[in-house]
């Protein structure tokens, strides 16, 4: 192929591609948000693509090694409930029936409740999932740019093992997690922080042939296996080094397997690894393996259930917990999560809070009213969170949605991606010919949903937007 070049740069030559096909909606990537969104937007009679990198779905469910669902449950009267509901329901329902769904789990005091499952499962799970709601999928296809009209996204195009290709639609949802769609569009984005560093990602593992009654009268209690931490480094100092306080570590739906969630990926400048360079994301893969083999070997040197433990898994991808956000026409904050926040266009509920992995440590700040009898501990997400400014046929749903660094701290958690995703792929099926995402009528939305089986509080939309 022809091409022009300088000392850094190549320009590569145009070329004319094939057009995979065209759809009224496309879904790019197959995480929480992706899934709802796709499925959402079948079955309101869509044609439905969903494109994802690999070839398997549930994006850092199974790809990042998380085999957790945080945010379904929250707090309201001092009670416990599951106020995450929609399609998700049906996801959980399939899992369940594949024998890979735990009971719910409670932790920080009550604060707290997950559910735990296995990643084959969860795979099995969405694949029939989509394929029963009538999805089509593309595996395997790595969405690199768009073609723009105006403020149109007019096609995707995805590098394939058959080559470069084309994909036209309608309308189309960014699932990626990193927004790359979005910012292959030119919607602006802030990274992180904004300040060089973000939420710092962790390479997760399961280690199984636990004694699984030795290591649960361990280290069962979620605080127990950091006070053997400290006690180990008080022992011996610098016989192991920890990349940070406040490891988590929980059994499976088989108690001799557990999920370690532990290490922290750090970038040269000792900031959190930026998922979107891809010199740092090939260099964090090797840092997290490192970390794995060297806290193994705390495992079983100190846990008890843990001497003949041995490494099942490490995660197929270091899981990336922060990377672009979008700005868009409202960014959900952190004094969102700790207000509970209502809003007017609210399309469900988040109830995970802020978790913000920082350097060495990880800081929890809950739902002010977190501890009280009366009211509700979680927050609503408003509709607006999830349309980019800048492009009039695109929504993006999912952990790269519109959100400050501390409100995505607490809503990147799946239930709220599935929410958003929900909300998305309801929207983008029902949109009318002409009308731009930003101007659509949140009302019959919202009826939609309701009907769809989400969640929302006797009072939702009834709040006044800030
Ligand atoms: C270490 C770690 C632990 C966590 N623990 C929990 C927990 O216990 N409970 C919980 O609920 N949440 C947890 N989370 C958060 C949660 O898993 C994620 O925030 C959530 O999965 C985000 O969903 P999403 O759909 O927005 O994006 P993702 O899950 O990131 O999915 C994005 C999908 O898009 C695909 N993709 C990306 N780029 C492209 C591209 N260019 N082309 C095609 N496909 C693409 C990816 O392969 C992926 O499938 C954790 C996250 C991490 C990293």
């Amino acid at each position: 192929m022809p091409a022009s070049s300088s000392l850094n740069t190549i320009t590569e030559a145009a070329r004319s591609l094939p057009i995979y096909g065209e759809f009224d909606v496309v879904v790019i990537g197959g995480g929480p948000a992706g899934l709802a969104a796709s499925v959402s937007a079948a079955r309101h009679g869509a044609r439905t693509l969903l494109v994802e990198r690999y070839g398997f779905l549930g994006g850092m469910g199974t790809a990042g090694g998380v085999t957790n669902f945080a945010g379904l449950y929250g707090r309201h009267d001092g009670e416990m409930r599951q106020v995450v509901h929609g399609v998700v329901d049906e996801l959980l329902e399939r899992i369940d029936a594949l024998g890979g769904l735990n009971a719910p789990q409670d932790g920080m005091q009550g604060r707290i409740r997950v559910r735990s499952y296995d990643v084959s499962a969860y795979k099995c799970a969405a694949d029939q999932w989509l394929l029963a709601a009538g999805v089509q999928l593309l595996f395997h296809a790595w969405a690199a740019a768009v073609v723009m009209d105006g403020r149109h996204i007019s096609a995707l195009l995805v590098e394939t093992k058959s080559g470069r290709q084309a994909i036209r639609a309608q309308r189309f949802i960014d699932c990626s997690g990193d927004a790359d769609v979005a910012h292959f569009a030119g919607v602006p984005f802030e990274l992180g922080d904004g300040q060089g560093s973000g939420l710092f990602p962790s390479t997760m593992f399961r280690v199984g042939h636990v004694d699984a009654p030795r290591a649960l009268a361990a280290v069962g209690e979620f605080k127990a296996i950091n006070e053997l931490m400290a006690q180990s480094q008080a022992k011996a100092p610098g016989r192991y080094q920890f990349a940070r306080e406040g490891a988590i570590l929980r059994p499976q739906k088989n108690p001799s397997e557990w999920r370690v969630n532990v290490t922290q990926i750090r970038n040269a400048a000792g900031q959190a690894m930026d998922a979107t360079d891809a010199r740092q994301l090939s260099d964090g893969e090797l840092e997290g393996r490192r970390q794995i083999s060297e806290y193994f070997r705390f495992l079983r040197n100190e846990v008890p259930g843990f001497e003949h433990s041995a490494i099942v898994d490490i995660a197929p991808q270091v899981g990336i917990r922060e990377s672009r956000r979008i700005q868009g026409l409202y960014a959900l904050s952190g004094e969102d999560i700790l207000s509970s926040a209502r809003f007017d266009d609210a399309i469900g509920i988040n109830a995970w809070p802020m978790e913000l992995h920082g350097q060495g440590r990880i800081d929890w700040q809950f739902a002010r009213n977190i501890d009280s009898p009366i009211g509700r501990a979680y927050n609503e997400l408003p509709w607006r969170m999830l349309v980019p400014e800048a492009v009039d046929n695109l929504l993006v749903a999912g952990r790269c949605a519109s959100m400050t660094h501390q409100g995505q701290s607490a809503a990147r958690a799946s239930g709220a991606c599935f929410v958003m995703g929900q909300a998305a792929g309801t929207a983008a099926a029902t949109l009318q010919a002409g009308q731009r995402f930003a101007d659509i009528d949140v009302k019959p939305l919202q009826q939609r949903l309701k009907q769809d089986g989400v969640y929302f509080d006797a009072a939702d939309g009834q709040a006044q937007s800030p």
